[in-house]
């Protein structure tokens, strides 16, 4: 959830604006913020939101798509029912997720 003024901060638990950030331990000092949608509904600077959201991707790639020598532990494929020309590779996916990050 986009945190934009006094209201939203205050129903997403954040009594100041003193508060720190649990990512970069700075004060969150203004807005916009963003609350995450996990169970503990953490609020971040935006800038950390995003630094955090890419790193997950950047360790998702290599957890799928690892360095050589290693081998994929997992390959992405549909159920079988969709036909070949509707089906993404992983590395589609990610490559057009790294041309939107640029
Ligand atoms: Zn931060």
């Amino acid at each position: 959830m986009l945190i934009v003024n006094d209201d939203h901060r205050r129903l997403a638990g954040v009594l100041s604006l003193e508060e720190r950030c649990k990512y970069c331990s700075k004060a969150f000092a203004g807005y916009p913020l963003i609350q995450s949608d996990d169970a503990d509904q953490t609020v971040y600077h935006v800038v950390c939101a995003i630094e955090l959201a890419t790193e997950i991707m950047v360790d998702l790639f290599t957890f799928f798509s690892p360095p050589a020598p290693y081998n994929r532990l997992f390959v992405l494929t549909t159920s079988g029912t969709a036909p070949a020309h509707e089906c993404k590779s992983f590395d589609s996916v990610a490559a057009n997720f790294y041309k939107y990050l640029t």
